[in-house]
């Protein structure tokens, strides 16, 4: 007899109130392993609380998270991250001073559990060579290599959030919440964003779920894609479908799709 595999993610009616006001109310998202799933709504929706909710900043008053079978709805972020979610913030935190390289070498997690990447660094000056090589390859797939040594406040923004998503993927994440990932870029750099993450989930298989304004880069990179408004789920399904739904559109007016 074969078990099916559960969802990677599988999170049933989750509900958050803030101080009477409803954020969310019973909201169901199930992802499946592979997937790029898009998560929209206007301001105020509930969908930072949602994110929130999943990764494990606040605590659902109501429904239960599932990562791949396990219930991690009471874990902790950090427990999370072992188990492999991840997730970019929209104010990005990078330090000043540091190489693009470095930050990507401190944001490599040990392969194995004797292995401090950060204790190697304090202690001899550089990191093993096996977390060298991974940081280079994800330059390169950043597109960042010419600039592995530059301080990182030399960067532009685009690139700085690239570098952001390379240190959340050095930590081979299978699920990865993106928090606006094109807020503040142009379209250019966008469309960098959108490759990187297009081959992040070819190479690497990384699961995404991206929450995004830009309904340009929604479409390109999601195949699924949930609408939230006033904390319900309006409307969910293939992304194109979903933008094409009246409803939808109605919820965004004054937004070109
Ligand atoms: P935006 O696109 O503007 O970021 P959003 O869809 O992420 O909006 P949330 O930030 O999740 O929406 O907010 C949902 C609702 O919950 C809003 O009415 C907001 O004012 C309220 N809310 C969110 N966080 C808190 C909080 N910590 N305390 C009180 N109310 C909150």
């Amino acid at each position: 007899m074969t078990t099916a595999t559960p969802p990677l993610l599988d999170a049933r009616g989750i509900t958050k109130r803030f101080a009477g006001i409803r954020a969310l109310d019973r909201v169901d998202l199930v992802v499946e392993p592979g997937e790029m799933v898009g998560l929209i709504g206007p301001n105020g929706a509930g969908k930072t609380t949602l994110f929130n909710c999943l990764y494990g900043l606040l605590r659902p008053d109501g429904g239960r998270v599932r990562f791949a079978g396990q219930d991690v709805t009471g874990l902790p972020t950090h427990r999370r991250a072992r188990l492999g979610i991840a997730r970019t913030f929209q104010r990005m935190e990078l330090f000043s001073g540091m190489s693009v390289l470095d930050h990507l070498i401190v944001a490599a997690q040990p392969s194995s559990s004797r292995l401090s990447v950060l204790s190697d660094l304090v202690t001899r000056g550089r990191p093993p060579a096996e977390v060298r090589d991974r940081a280079l390859e994800m330059l390169a797939m950043l597109g960042l290599q010419a600039a592995a040594d530059r301080p990182i406040e030399a960067l532009t923004l685009g690139q700085g959030r690239l570098v952001e998503l390379g240190r959340a993927l050095m930590t081979e994440p299978r699920l990865l919440f993106l928090d606006e990932p094109s807020s503040g870029l142009d379209r250019l750099e966008t469309a960098e964003v959108a490759a990187v993450l297009v081959r992040a989930r070819q190479e690497r298989g990384v699961t995404f779920v991206l929450v995004e304004h830009d309904l340009n880069l929604v479409r390109d990179v999601t195949e699924r894609l949930h609408v939230l408004d006033y904390g319900t789920v309006i409307a969910s399904g293939p992304t194109r479908e979903v933008l094409d739904d009246p409803v939808v559109r109605e919820a965004y007016l004054g937004v070109t799709v």
